[in-house]
């Protein structure tokens, strides 16, 4: 098959979450399987220093974005086996360090970057010459690409306009802009209402996507379900749940060519289900490293991630004050609201000896925390699919999750089935239910047979990302279909 992805951030060229590991990973596991892949991705600072790409002189680029005409180029590289990523050189839009925002804030011209990504994703779905057969776009930076890509369908002189599946990888953002800027989409203004771009008086890019499109999916089965009530829903559950014959959700997987326990450049001592000395090794660097008391019978809890209400920092800050009085360490690895920063900060000041929290992006030490644990804590108010919890299983550092979306899906607790427990569940989102998990997970720290069943289940489960792209390839088809069955719209 012939796929275009989208997306605002692919790993391993730019990454602020999930998102960038998520479309790298997948784009390399269907050219693997022998499709040809496209990915459309912005060429932001300092990507073209760090990596060989070829200008492409055939697809030049100019679109209108309101009143005025953009230009690009597009850069390519092809860094596996037939996938070939379209980098968007536009420098006044991309050429920035910071992909949305800046010391916290929003870019002022966001809705016209990612218009012009959107724009630039339709223009390339018909005009590439080897014609891509679906296109795949992720998140709401591009999702306005099915009403423009409708636009390009006169000059394009293709009526086979190919369908378009819509992943949501995280609901809570949608890309709002006040009602002026639809004037940067070109579209006609009849678009501009509530069944497809309008929300309460806002452009809202990712609805107009998720009206547009042939089928939905989202990054976990549970999240597709739950997007669809009031709770998780975003405003949008009125739109999915009419929309609910085309929603699905799909599982992500890992790629465990990158996070692996053996031959993986940043952890110094390879282990496996086999032999688990290098992970205690691990440990005990990881204490060195962090400066907290180094002692193997210590039970270590690891955390990382965007330090913002979604992954329950509200929860787990009081939790830990209570906790910390026992016999045990956290590695706290994050950033995000200044607020919850300095709150994690000052509770470190006061039990240095047992919390250490590290403020900043450091995807070695992510590896190296991943490994170094014994427990993974992950209470997220929601969580989409989450990937930290599959890294820890993949790791054998048992999770500690929230029953919620993807958490819930991939992480098997003693009530569901304990010759297969891999984690430990729960289920009222507050620092009360935290901190009962974690002290069942000290109880489980003292019995080693206990420990070793749950963490040889951990490292055998399979998130491998062989199945999940058959399962988006299952959708492609689908979409194909559907679009066949509906004849063509434009
Ligand atoms: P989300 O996409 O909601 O932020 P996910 O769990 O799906 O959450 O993915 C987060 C990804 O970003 C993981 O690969 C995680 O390891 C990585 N990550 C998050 N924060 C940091 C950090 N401070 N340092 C290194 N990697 C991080």
């Amino acid at each position: 098959m012939r796929v275009l992805l989208a997306s605002s951030e692919v790993h391993p060229f730019s990454k602020t979450g999930g998102l960038a590991d998520m479309v790298g990973a997948l784009g390399k596991a269907l050219g693997r399987k022998g499709h040809q892949v496209g990915l459309v991705t912005p060429l932001y600072a300092g990507i073209r220093e760090r990596f060989p790409l070829k200008l492409r002189d055939d697809l030049p680029i100019d679109l209108p974005i309101g009143l005025r005409r953009v230009y690009g180029r597009i850069w390519t590289l092809s860094p596996s086996e037939n996938l070939t990523i379209y980098f968007v050189d536009q420098p006044a839009f991309f050429d920035r360090a910071d992909i949305y925002q800046r010391d916290g804030v929003d870019y002022a011209d966001n809705a016209e970057r990612f218009t012009f990504l959107a724009k630039t994703v339709a223009h390339l779905a018909t005009h590439l010459d080897w014609k891509p057969e679906v296109v795949h776009l992720h998140d709401w930076q591009v999702a306005m690409a099915p009403l423009f890509l409708k636009q390009e369908a006169p000059s394009s002189g293709s009526k086979d306009l190919p369908p378009v599946v819509v992943t949501v990888h995280n609901l809570a953002y949608q890309g709002l802009f006040p009602a002026h800027q639809f004037a940067l989409t070109n579209l006609p203004w009849d678009a501009f209402n509530p069944s497809v771009s309008e929300f309460y008086g806002q452009v809202n890019f990712l609805k107009s996507g998720l009206a547009s499109c042939e089928l939905i999916t989202t990054v976990s089965p549970r999240y597709s379900r739950e997007i669809m009530t009031e709770e998780y829903g975003c405003g949008l559950d009125g739109l999915l749940r009419h929309r609910a014959d085309s929603v699905s959700g799909i599982l992500n997987g890992v790629d465990y060519e990158e996070w692996r326990t053996e031959g993986n450049p940043h952890l110094k001592h390879p282990y496996s289900s086999a032999d688990m000395a290098g992970k205690m090794r691990g440990k005990l660097e990881l204490q060195t490293e962090l400066l907290l008391p180094r002692d193997e019978s210590i039970p270590l809890f690891g955390n990382i991630g965007r330090m913002v209400e979604q992954k329950g920092v509200d929860i787990m800050l009081p939790a830990l004050e209570s906790l910390l009085a026992e016999n045990l360490q956290v590695v706290i690895l994050g950033s995000g609201s200044p607020t919850f920063q300095r709150r994690f900060v000052d509770l470190a000041a006061k039990f240095p000896t047992k919390l250490k929290v590290v403020i900043g992006y450091n995807p070695g030490l992510s590896h190296r925390i991943e490994a170094g644990s014994d427990f993974f804590l992950m209470p997220s108010r929601f969580e989409p699919c989450g990937l930290n919890q599959l890294y820890s299983l993949r790791y054998g550092t048992i999770p500690i999750v929230r029953r919620t979306g993807g958490l819930c899906d991939s992480v098997t607790d003693l009530q569901e089935d304990f010759a297969k427990a891999n984690g430990i569940k729960f289920t009222d989102y507050s620092s009360t239910a935290l901190a009962q998990a974690v002290r069942k997970a000290l109880s489980m720290f003292f019995e080693p047979s206990l420990l070793q069943h749950y963490r040889f289940n951990a490292m055998k489960a399979d998130f491998s990302w062989d199945r999940t792209s058959d399962a988006y390839v299952e959708k492609y088809s689908q979409a194909i279909n559907k679009r066949r069955g509906a004849g063509v719209s434009t």
